[in-house]
């Protein structure tokens, strides 16, 4: 891809509007585009970031055994009835068809899941399953922030277990949270961790929230040394004591990037969800749900691993892996080398982008931190004279002293491959 063939305005300076570090750089990237006040428009730069988050968390979804699905996001509000819910959430935007039918626009998928779910099941063999999706929601809020972390609408990856007993239920809680982990960390993101919280609107037992711990959240968290940490919502904010060790609590802010709850029966027991059991008796199976906002995973990398100049991406989140730069726009040579480099690169299935334009070198440089491929090949003619290859990197989470800083022209492709393979811990 050629740079100024990229369908994105990246802006120069400072960005007016903009609240915090991630959605400064998002907006002066070009990675959003805000359509109207709460909803964004993912340009091709942010749609291939949070594509790459949405294949990272379907890689961790199927490992855990998940069956990938679409629900419609429009659906009959008698659907919602059922669990009377249609009346219950204020956040739901509601509208009447032309026949004068009800219909929500999902705000979650509990019911819609469940509704399909009770459709194939039927003995207590097929269970447990676990279905989810990715897909956008709306939800009706009265209040939104500045930037990516509270918009009305946004893609979510919402998955929905089903169980025999509780004990298989808190197995499988169990192998979502430890997937929950691995897939934020191969996200890039560092400093998250899981914490107690309400249960809300969703009903059921427990929950956990998956929240980086960051300034510029809206969530407080109350965490404790003895490896207590919870919402504000489970702890007494007046008494900010520890309810294991008796210290007090160390309050943070946080960003939520996900949370997982133990649903019970309250879905499939008020849409009558049944299946017949090893011994021939009709049994209602135990439901457990598991959210990540990955609209709000991208806002989360942007606010903890940006620096002024742009976003820090690693090698899987990464829109190109390999940024290359024509330094001199009028030298045949180095444009010539530059082309070619980036024509192999791509006929060998690496995502690069390359600036052959004859404008000033800063200002390609700035952009190149603001598209912030891990790899970016420098053509100069003094390189050529030498017949070496620039390198330089922008990755987050790892240490580059030790790569190569110049590669030999003769066998680039080869060499950054290598270097690809190594900057993805692989
Ligand atoms: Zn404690």
């Amino acid at each position: 891809m050629k740079i100024e063939n990229l369908c994105v305005k990246r802006l120069i300076g400072d960005v007016s509007g903009a609240t915090t570090r991630g959605h400064k750089i998002a907006i002066k990237g070009g990675y959003v585009y805000q359509t109207f006040q709460g909803g964004y428009t993912l340009t091709p730069l942010g749609w291939s970031v949070v594509h790459k988050i949405e294949n990272i968390i379907r890689d961790e979804m199927n490992a855990i055994d998940g069956q990938e699905v679409l629900l419609p996001v429009v659906c009959s509000a008698d659907l919602w009835r059922e669990t009377g819910r249609y009346d219950s959430m204020d956040n739901i935007a509601k509208f009447k068809g032309r026949s004068g039918a009800d219909y929500v626009i999902c705000p979650t998928h509990e019911e819609v899941i469940t509704d399909y779910a009770r459709s194939v099941l039927t003995s207590y063999r097929q269970l447990p399953f676990m279905l989810y999706q990715i897909q956008t929601k709306f939800r009706d809020e009265l209040r939104v922030r500045a930037g990516l972390l509270r918009t009305r609408e946004f893609i979510m990856k919402d998955a929905y277990s089903f169980h025999e007993t509780q004990e298989d239920l808190d197995k499988y809680y169990k192998r979502c949270f430890n997937a929950y982990y691995r897939l934020f960390k191969r996200c890039g993101l560092k400093k998250f961790t899981d914490v107690l919280a309400s249960s809300g609107d969703m009903g059921g037992k427990y929950t956990h929230e998956f929240q980086l711990i960051h300034e510029t959240g809206e969530d407080t968290l109350y965490i404790c040394n003895c490896g207590f940490r919870a919402n504000k919502e489970v702890v007494d904010e007046n008494n900010p004591m520890c309810p294991h060790c008796g210290k007090e609590l160390r309050k943070v802010r946080g960003i939520e990037i996900g949370q997982v709850f133990q649903l019970g029966k309250f879905y499939t027991e008020s849409m009558h969800m049944t299946y017949t059991d090893a011994n021939g008796n009709e049994r209602t199976p135990i439901m457990g749900c598991y959210g990540i906002g990955v609209t709000r995973v991208m806002a989360a990398i942007l606010e903890e691993s940006s620096d002024d100049n742009g976003p820090v991406w690693n090698m899987e989140t990464a829109p190109f892996a390999v940024h290359i730069i024509g330094l001199n726009g009028k030298n045949a040579s180095v444009l010539g080398l530059a082309q070619k480099i980036h024509d192999d690169l791509t006929a060998n299935g690496i995502e690069t982008i390359l600036d052959n334009r004859d404008i000033h070198a800063g200002e390609k440089f700035a952009d190149a931190d603001l598209i912030a491929a891990p790899i970016r090949l420098i053509i100069s003619e003094k390189n050529i004279a030498n017949n070496v290859i620039e390198v330089k990197y922008r990755i987050n989470d790892f240490d580059t002293s030790n790569m190569p800083h110049e590669i030999d022209v003769s066998d680039f492709v080869a060499r950054v491959q290598d270097m690809i393979r190594i900057l993805s811990h692989n």
